[in-house]
């Protein structure tokens, strides 16, 4: 049984959303989007938005650490 890191409901498979940044489990009512700009191979840039929790919520100073974190999360 997978419990939300925030506010420790159960949730259901089905239920559960994972934090972009650290992988905790979250419920629906606890996850919190942030948007990353990213940039293809050809330079081009886009903005998508990832789910987070509310720790992982960017402050300014943190932006850019985020960004080259949610990169190598998705290069992968
Ligand atoms: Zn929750
Ligand atoms: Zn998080």
């Amino acid at each position: 049984m997978v419990r939300c890191s925030d506010c420790g409901k159960e949730l259901e498979d089905e239920e559960v959303r994972y934090c972009s940044i650290c992988k905790s489990p979250l419920c629906i009512d606890c996850t919190r989007y942030m948007v990353v700009m990213r940039k293809t191979i050809y330079k081009k840039e886009y903005y998508e938005s990832i789910p987070v929790c509310k720790n992982c919520l960017p402050e300014k100073k943190l932006k850019e650490k985020l960004n080259k974190i949610v990169d190598e999360i998705l290069r992968i």
